[in-house]
């Protein structure tokens, strides 16, 4: 795994990067996976390590790729963001510390929290095809 900046800038694209590393966000409705519906697994783009299952993946209609959980409660973190004038809370990849998206409270039972979380930020790896 990288252990700079510098080094993840290489293993990066400039989009994944700027979401990635410098907590940017990508336009709604502008990612690869809002509208993926297929079955599978969303990996961190970054470092690999399983985030989310299309199993609790739903449309919320944000334009992002929205989930009601994330894959295992471990592989995900957060932390208070207060920036642009918002309190919101940011999801973090727990192994690399890679920003994802945030969280809200307004997303469907069973958990009722919504992952709004970046396109750029996760690889999918289609049901049946073997982990890259
Ligand atoms: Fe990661």
């Amino acid at each position: 795994m990288p252990k700079s900046e510098d080094e993840w800038k290489h293993k990066l694209s400039a989009e994944q990067y700027h979401i990635l590393r410098e907590k940017g966000t990508e336009l709604a409705f502008t990612g690869e996976y809002y509208d993926n519906h297929e079955e599978g697994k969303y990996l961190c783009a970054a470092c690999g390590q399983e985030l989310f299952g299309s199993d609790t993946k739903y449309d919320s209609g944000s334009g992002w790729p929205s989930f009601y959980a994330p894959a295992k409660e471990g592989n995900v973190k957060s932390d208070v963001d207060t920036s642009h004038g918002m309190i919101r809370t940011e999801v973090m990849c727990s192994r690399c510390g890679s920003h994802l998206g945030h969280v809200f409270p307004d997303g469907p039972q069973p958990t009722g929290q919504r992952f709004c979380i970046n396109s750029a930020a996760l690889n999918f790896n289609k049901k049946g095809k073997d982990a890259k």
